[in-house]
């Protein structure tokens, strides 16, 4: 039977395991068990000694690693990681766990851009494990990890900070009376005589079964992930010096994220197509250019929130989101959100300045909504902590401007080629950069 820590490190199991480690030099010493293990794992890769850990840190890193990889490339491969479906690894794994958690904690703390990718790579490796099992272990499981972590009557709001975070919608919960159901007794029992003619198991499974049950697990740990990295890190403020093993480990881990973002990101070097790169107004298409001198009509909210937040959020940070077609939050090419504060807020707001009347003069409201369309939930302030509580919202193409907002439209020889504006934007940021015209043309 697989481990209930192979899915939740948080059980009394997985502390256990934590309890029984002992001295923590011991994690950089060259572990023959763990190498053993991982090279026996189904289908893994062992051409290559580097995709082998051979210590716990080494662990820990490469279990960050896989999620940025996976993340980022969906084509990744997954056999250089196959040890991590491997349920014998859970030992090994639950301390790799702590470990990270822990370095997070003492030297990024909650809030963190690693903190966040933590808290999801835990998601991931979850989701993914729990798709690798068979049907009866994957009911056992959780059943019984969601029997220990829910006890008896489960209110809705024991889900409050799950439902504010937006990592479950309170349409994903079956309830009755308050109570959340995912018992199939307890659904057949609440609602019976409402289901006229219809299959109670058929309904139970559709509605809840054991997607609904995986959805709150996962979102549960997650959450437990986030809460975990906060308390270590308001014990840690009390100390006088965090343990070097884990400051060490930090230092991996910022290599480990900032390796996959580099390419990518803010202060990224060129992508073979297109390079996140400072703005060049010179080749905004027109409509964005008219936006920018402000809107003197109808329109103005639109133009600014829906249209031009996202283009110079893109046009910015991910110019190529189309052609990659993988979905960033802006913290994922823009860890410190420097260039949303310095360079494309300040863009936004000039342009809502030149409106009439000047957006925020009569609204000043709309910024929320403004840093609700870059992902960052209906707050006043950008905050990481928020981030992923609304969606990041892709440009607008074309057809829509046009049917949306006409009066933004006036289309020049270069629209006749593209369907969106940041299409355009890049476009012509390639003409200049492979000479095959000037500013001018
Ligand atoms: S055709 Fe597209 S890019 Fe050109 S002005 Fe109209 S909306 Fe903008």
């Amino acid at each position: 039977m697989v481990a209930v820590a192979f899915i939740n490190p948080f059980s009394e199991e997985g502390r256990q395991i934590v309890r029984e480690l002992g001295d923590l030099n011991s994690v950089y010493e060259e572990n023959g068990n763990l190498i053993d293990l991982v090279i026996h794992s189904r289908s893994q890769d062992i051409a290559d000694d580097e995709s082998i850990p051979h210590n716990l840190i080494e662990l820990a890193l490469k279990r960050l690693e896989w999620y940025i990889r996976k993340k980022n490339n969906p084509d990744f491969d997954y056999k250089k990681y196959s040890y991590l479906y491997n349920p014998q690894i859970t030992r090994f794994d639950v301390i790799a766990f702590y470990l990270l958690a822990q370095a997070i904690s003492v030297k990024f703390g909650p809030n963190s851009r690693e903190s966040r990718a933590m808290a999801e790579c835990q998601g991931k490796i979850m989701e993914s494990r729990i798709g690798e099992l068979s049907i009866r272990d994957k009911k056992h499981l959780l059943n019984t990890i969601l029997g220990s972590m829910l006890v008896g009557d489960v209110k809705w709001t024991i889900f409050a900070d799950l439902l504010s975070s937006r990592k479950i919608r309170l349409s994903d919960l079956v309830m009755d009376q308050g109570s959340i159901i995912l018992d199939e007794e307890e659904f057949t029992e609440s609602f019976q005589d409402k289901l006229e003619n219809r299959d109670p198991h058929k309904m139970y499974e559709l509605l809840i079964g054991d997607h609904i049950k995986e959805l709150i697990l996962n979102k549960m740990i997650m959450q437990k992930t986030e809460d975990y990295i906060t308390e270590v890190y308001k014990k840690s403020q009390r100390k006088v010096e965090p343990n070097p093993i884990l400051l060490d480990l930090a230092d991996g881990i910022s290599e480990v994220l900032s390796k996959t973002y580099v390419s990518y990101g803010y202060h990224g070097t060129a992508d073979e197509n297109m390079e996140a790169s400072p703005f060049n107004n010179d080749v905004f298409p027109p409509c964005v250019k008219t936006v920018l001198e402000g809107i003197k009509s109808g329109g103005r909210n639109d133009a600014i929130i829906l249209f031009l937040t996202p283009f110079l959020s893109y046009a910015r940070l991910y110019p190529d989101v189309f052609r990659r077609n993988i979905t960033l939050k802006i913290s994922d090419v823009d860890p410190q959100l420097e260039a949303v504060e310095k360079e494309i807020l300040p863009l936004i707001y000039e342009a809502a300045e030149r409106c009439s009347p000047p957006l925020f003069e009569d609204q000043p409201q709309e910024k929320v909504n403004i840093n609700a369309k870059m992902g960052f939930g209906m707050h006043s302030d950008i905050e990481l902590k928020h981030e992923g509580e609304t969606t990041w919202y892709t440009p607008m193409g074309c057809e829509k401007v046009k049917l949306h907002l006409p009066s933004l439209c006036k289309p020049d020889e270069t629209c006749k080629k593209i369907g969106n504006p940041l299409s355009y934007y890049i476009r012509r940021l390639n003409d200049i950069k492979y000479h095959k015209t000037d500013l001018k043309d």
